[in-house]
């Protein structure tokens, strides 16, 4: 796998693409800055075949509806983000496939697996990737995402534990902030630790 991480937009959301070794891409939460990402795509040479969305906030899908003009791909989502109030998606989100729970999407010979991790929002998802743990929102190094911007604390505290819970290690790469990896997460993380009462 070959990652190239962008930092896009005042939010300074991380806007990832993928490829496989051939350069069969896909683009995770491009927020902002459609004609930087569309520059980054050609200097390497990549063939988009889809976008993927870990959840609906405008400042991960801003560059959403320019890019698949230029690159005709399809945009995933997991269909609970569609019930977004317009003030937390400012009416960009598009999407024309849906994922969830378990679901493998193939792109090129990398294959992403769909995990469902509500909290940050009721659609937040994370995806798996050969060694490589993509967690939008939900966990940062050190922390978690916000969860009053259409979420809830319980759900995100039930999804990392979700996430703590998977078998190995991965590098974890976040919506915002630095890159860290689910052990040290394991091991620090005050948000995995907390206990919750439903
Ligand atoms: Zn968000």
């Amino acid at each position: 796998m070959k990652l190239y991480t962008l930092v896009l937009g005042d939010y300074q959301v991380n806007c990832y693409l993928v490829s496989d070794e051939v350069g069969r891409a896909v683009i995770i939460d491009p927020g902002y800055e459609p004609e930087r990402i569309l520059r980054a795509v050609k200097e390497r040479n990549l063939e988009v075949k889809a976008i993927f969305l870990t959840h609906g906030h405008f400042d991960h899908i801003g560059a959403v509806k320019p890019l698949v003009q230029a690159l005709q791909c399809p945009v995933y989502v997991h269909p609970k983000e569609a019930t977004l109030p317009p003030y937390l998606t400012q009416g960009l989100l598009w999407f024309n496939e849906e994922y969830a729970e378990g679901d493998v999407v193939s792109v090129g010979d990398l294959s992403f697996r769909v995990i469902e991790t509500p909290g940050h929002t009721n659609g937040s998802v994370c995806l798996l990737c050969e060694d490589h743990l993509f967690s939008g929102d939900t966990l940062f190094a050190g922390s978690c995402g916000r969860t009053d911007l259409g979420g809830s604390m319980l759900d995100m505290l039930a999804s990392l534990k979700k996430l703590a819970a998977l078998e190995g290690n991965y590098r974890v790469h976040c919506g915002h902030g630095p890159e860290t990896d689910l052990d040290t997460e394991r091991r620090e993380n005050p948000y995995i630790h907390q206990r919750s009462f439903r």
